[in-house]
């Protein structure tokens, strides 16, 4: 039987935080959260309409004036002390995530929380370094000074996977450019909103600089359209940010989009089997294969494809399926049923077209929304390896190594419509950089998962998402240019 974290009490949050307070009264409407793993209520949260929405907005408008004046180093010390705030709750934090997302307990310190609180230190270290003026000859003679100025008040709408990390990845450039923000969580994950408001209060982050709207779709329709918001930073499906582009590119509101993906991992010929094994195993399973970055299309040399597949049956094989809140699991339910369903779907087509599913894909025998993760032999025309199955399934595909420089796995992996990340395995670090370096995605690792570096940008090619959050080139998406030429 699985269970809650005992330390996670029942959170209810109201439709708003605008401008330092959670809406009083009682919620007009409300929606529930609970576990994927046992349906167990574990909170509810009010939905906001036009008049909340207008609230936050106009707070975060009245905040901006203020917010903009103080200097780059004060904002980067108070995204500093937003960071220790929530390091300083990161256990309850990480119940949190795996009461309402199922993420197992083993991961989700790191995965939920540290990663949130790192790039939060790495814009810490990046506001005060920011170029925001810079001075250079003009054509005829005198001066140009170019600033960069905010961008204004940023709508952020986050998806559910891991929302306080997208949050920070939000947060963190926004605020160290000026800019003043609404959040808008996804309806299933919304508890750690609370906990993060809180820490914003700790850090002595002003009031109206950071708010809140809760709800679903009609909810972040009202902050897409709303005429007082500057900028719309977008993260989800690939489906929704292309209304979400287009309903901005109607209105020439200014719109980021980190969206889905279809990653590849290279195993290049000479790539240690344990090693390589291990990597690939907890690069598309973590989260319960609910990470965009997750290296879902596993690309193995055919001279070595019958090894590392024997390989890999056995670590998915291995992986404990269960009680998230379980520190043993590995692998927790998927976020709700439609979630699993889907999941299911993909697999049943994937049998229909030919494809093997070597391991897993069976409901475990327990009562949330489970999947066994699966290993699954395709080729790259095939459903399950275009389209983001955003659950733990592992698709293998085998690549021509007789062909020099590992054109057949480069091309195999360019042929996505989406770009995200990728990764490259090989026994020459060398090497595998200059594979690295002709895909098509906006990070690659080498000899690793670690698609992300706190302080370095992250985002997508073609339909993975237009823009990029992380490092100064992710503040750079939330300031206008200006020059003033004398
Ligand atoms: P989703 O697109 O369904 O929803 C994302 C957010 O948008 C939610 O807050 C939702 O309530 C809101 N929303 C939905 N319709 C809207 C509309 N018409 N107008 C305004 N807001 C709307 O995505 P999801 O299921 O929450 O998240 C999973 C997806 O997110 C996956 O595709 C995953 O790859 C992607 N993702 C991408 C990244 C990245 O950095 N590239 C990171 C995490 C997740």
């Amino acid at each position: 039987m699985t269970s809650l974290p005992e330390s996670v009490p029942m959170v209810e949050l109201a439709a708003s935080y605008v401008a330092g307070k959670w809406a009083a009264g009682a919620l007009a409407e409300t929606v529930e959260v609970t576990s994927p793993a046992t349906g167990q209520v574990v909170g509810a949260i009010g939905v906001a309409g036009t008049e909340e929405v207008d609230a936050a907005v106009a707070a975060a408008r009245a905040a901006l004036a203020t917010w903009r004046q103080v200097s780059p180093a004060d904002r980067g010390a108070a995204l500093g002390r937003l960071a220790d705030a929530l390091t300083a709750r990161k256990g309850e934090l990480a119940d949190l995530a795996t009461a309402e997302i199922g993420s197992p307990r083993s991961w989700s310190t790191f995965g939920q929380v540290l990663t949130a609180t790192g790039v939060l230190k790495a814009y810490a270290a990046i506001a005060p370094e920011y170029p925001f003026t810079a001075t250079r000859p003009s054509m005829t003679g005198g001066t140009v000074e170019v600033r960069q100025v905010p961008v204004g008040v940023v709508g952020a709408i986050v998806p559910w996977n891991t929302p306080l990390f997208i949050a920070a990845l939000k947060l963190g450039p926004a605020l160290a450019a000026g800019c003043t923000v609404v959040l808008k969580p996804a309806p299933d994950a919304p508890l750690a909103f609370g906990v993060l408001m809180e820490a914003i209060e700790q850090a002595g982050i002003p009031d109206g600089v950071v708010n809140v709207v809760n709800g679903g779709t009609s909810t972040g329709e009202l902050l897409v359209e709303h005429p007082g918001v500057d900028k719309i930073s977008f993260t989800g499906s690939t489906t929704v940010g292309a209304k979400i582009g287009a309903a901005c590119g109607t209105r020439v509101r200014r719109c980021s989009t980190e969206l889905g993906g279809k990653s590849a991992a290279i195993v290049l010929p000479d790539a240690p089997l344990e090693r390589t094994v291990k990597g690939l195993v907890g690069g598309v399973m973590g989260n319960n294969g609910q990470l965009c970055a997750a290296l879902t299309r596993i690309l193995l040399p055919r001279s070595r494809y019958d090894e590392f597949v024997s390989a890999l049956q056995v670590a998915v094989e291995a992986l404990t399926v269960g009680d998230p809140a379980d520190r043993s699991t590995d692998i927790g339910p998927l976020i709700n049923e439609a979630a699993r369903d889907k999941a299911e779907g993909f697999l049943r087509r994937a049998r229909d077209e030919g494809a093997t599913v070597l391991v897993g894909g069976e409901r475990p025998n327990l009562p949330g929304w489970f999947v066994a993760p699966a290993l699954v032999a395709a080729t790259n025309d095939m459903e399950i390896a275009r389209e983001e199955v955003f659950g733990p399934v592992a698709v293998v595909i085998a690549y021509d190594d007789s062909e020099p420089d590992a054109e057949d796995a480069v091309s195999i992996a360019n042929d996505s419509r989406y770009g995200l990340v990728g990764a490259v395995w090989s026994a020459d670090e060398q090497r595998a950089a200059e594979v690295a370096a002709r895909l098509q995605v906006g990070s690659v690792a080498v000899n690793s998962t670690a698609v992300l570096d706190f302080g370095s940008p992250f985002g997508g090619f073609k339909q993975s998402g237009i823009g990029r959050e992380g490092g100064p080139e992710g503040l750079a998406g939330f300031v206008e240019y200006q020059a003033i030429i004398r």
